[in-house]
Parts: structure tokens; C-alpha cells; sequence
């Protein structure tokens, strides 16, 4: 049995194995990221978790993480003041910001010295930011919690983590979960992989503080449209056994080192397709190179919105 250890350091050789390489330790913690990179192709967390392959920042995503930030930020003036034109005027600052945080992202628009892409792409993002307000008003809202970051360890000794955009509590005490998209709604059949991330967020504050979110909410800017979900205990129950169930999966992938690839429409956003089989790329060697044990980074965080 390979032994449950801090997320991916590799463990030490394995007998029969040359000495410089060893089975990595499986995860002790899952993210809905992480998660729901597994049920969509086992090849790819194994690429973003095990081999830890570096990907490019895409512009969807940058402008996601700009959008969120703004969101975020505009709670911090009076609830009278929160308006769409305040809301644009945090773009700029929040795009400083991320470079700064993030100077990879840089990159992005390193061909467009006009500035005519970074133009349209600032453009999109505050049509994302007005949208919202046609969705929400936050001049009513007060939200208990924002970019929260949960964490919960289950019985079984599985560590649940993630971060809430936002967590609204009512003078009743009930507790609501939000989510911002920048992308579009999907369609009705597609709804339940969407809720999953927020049931998960669900489990992890029930767990936390034994209490079951009244309702989950997500708001897709892209789109505009919100898709709400009021979970009861049995949700709950079953999406703890799916992760248990997966977590099982992901430790004997580790094991047996049988990743396998499960290619769909969503290959076309994956980074990794030099790498895969599917589309006559090589992986890594596996078991891995043996790694000094502390000099893995936490990859079960969060790699921009979800
Ligand atoms: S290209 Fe598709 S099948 Fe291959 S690793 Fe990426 S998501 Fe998986």
C-alpha cells in the first residue's frame, strides 16, 4: 500500500525499481478543481498533480480571476456606492495588481504592442463586470464572507479544500453560497456538473460548522444567468461518497500508475496534448524521479476561477 502522505512528495524507492525513482505519495486533500480534473480525464491530474507540467495562462482565465477580484473589491465601499460605474473603475487597479501577482500573465498580450487585443479584453471584462448588475444588486447585499478559503478533514482522513467567492448569512442565519462564471450557463443536462463544486463547498461548511447551506447560487456573468440549488442532507451524503469514491480511485491510479487518458470536446483547452497519447504525444516516465521530500509546491490549490 503506498502511504497516504501531504499531497505529492514523492515517497522513496520501490523495491524492484531503479533507485532513482519512486511512486508518489497519493493526496490527502482534494479541491473541486482537482476533483473535477480527475473525473474528466485521469491523464490530465496526473499532469497538473503528479508531473506538475507548467500551462500558459489563457485569457479567459486571467480575465476570470480580474472579474472575481473586482467583485471581491467592491464590497469594500458603502453599500450606497456600489455601482456599476465603480465597479469599471476597479479594472485597472485590479490589473496592475495581477500582474504584479501573477507577472506571467504578462505574456498574455506580449504580441500586441497597440494594445488593441489588451483593449478588447479590458472591454470584455467590464461588459462581464456590468452584467453582474443585472443579476444582483449589491447595494442590498452585505456578505458575511468573500474568496473564503474552507478546509475540512472527513473521518476518513480525506482533507476537503477550496475558496467561496462569497458566503451570505441572513438575519435568520441562513446560509447562502456564491459563485461567479465568467462563462455561460451550461445547458439543463450539463447543471448537474456544475452544482458539484457547490455541493462540495456545501459539504465542507455542513462538516465545518454543522450547518447545511440554505441555498447554493451560481451567477454566470457570461451568460446571465443564475442557476440556484437548495441542498438537503442526502445531497450532502452522496457527494461525500462520490469523493470518497474518487479519492479510492485517485490512490489506486497512483498505485498502479494507470492514468488513463478519456479524451473529449474539452481536449481543445488542454495544455497537455504534446504529452498525451490520445493525440500521439509521450508522458513523463512514471514512477517519477525521486525529488528531495519539501520541494513539491501545494498543487491541490486553486489554478485561477473555477
Ligand atoms: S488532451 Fe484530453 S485526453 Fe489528453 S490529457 Fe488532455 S484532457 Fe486528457
Amino acid at each position: 500500500m503506498v502511504p497516504v502522505g501531504v499531497e505529492s512528495v514523492a515517497s522513496g524507492p520501490v523495491p524492484g525499481e531503479a533507485p532513482s525513482r519512486a511512486l508518489p505519495a497519493a493526496p490527502a486533500s482534494l479541491s473541486p478543481s482537482r476533483a473535477g480534473d480527475f473525473m474528466q480525464c485521469p491523464l490530465l491530474y496526473r499532469f497538473r498533480v503528479i508531473d506538475r507540467l507548467p500551462e500558459k495562462p489563457s485569457e479567459a482565465a486571467t480575465r476570470g480571476t480580474l472579474v472575481h477580484a473586482v467583485l471581491e473589491r467592491l464590497f469594500d465601499a458603502p453599500a450606497g456606492e456600489r455601482t456599476a460605474p465603480a465597479a469599471k473603475s476597479l479594472i485597472p487597479g485590479q490589473w496592475d495588481r495581477l500582474r504584479e501577482s501573477r507577472p506571467e500573465v504578462v505574456e498574455l498580450f506580449a504580441d500586441d504592442p497597440e494594445g488593441e487585443r489588451l483593449a478588447r479584453w479590458l472591454g470584455e471584462a467590464e461588459r462581464l463586470v456590468e452584467r453582474w448588475f443585472t443579476l444582483e444588486d449589491p447595494t442590498r447585499l452585505e456578505p458575511a464572507e468573500r474568496e473564503l478559503f474552507v478546509e475540512t478533514r472527513l473521518e476518513s482522513g480525506l482533507t476537503l479544500r477550496g475558496i467561496i467567492d462569497r458566503v451570505d448569512v441572513a438575519p435568520t442565519g441562513e446560509v447562502r453560497i456564491v459563485d461567479y462564471k465568467t462563462g455561460k450557463a451550461p445547458r439543463p443536462e450539463y447543471a448537474e456538473g456544475a452544482l458539484f463544486q457547490m455541493k462540495f463547498y456545501a459539504l465542507v461548511v455542513w462538516r465545518l460548522k454543522n450547518v447545511i447551506p440554505r441555498r447554493l447560487q451560481l451567477v454566470y456573468l457570461g451568460s446571465g444567468d443564475v442557476l440556484t440549488y437548495d441542498p438537503v442532507l442526502a445531497d450532502l451524503e452522496r457527494v461525500e461518497r462520490k469523493l470518497l469514491a474518487l479519492w479510492e480511485a485517485i490512490r489506486q491510479a497512483t498505485e498502479t500508475g494507470d492514468w488513463r487518458p478519456r479524451p473529449t470536446k474539452l481536449c481543445g483547452w488542454c495544455d497537455h496534448q504534446e504529452h498525451c497519447p490520445e493525440f500521439g504525444g509521450t508522458p513523463p516516465p512514471y514512477p517519477l524521479p525521486v525529488r528531495a521530500a519539501g520541494s513539491a509546491a501545494d498543487a491541490q490549490g486553486r489554478m485561477g476561477p473555477d
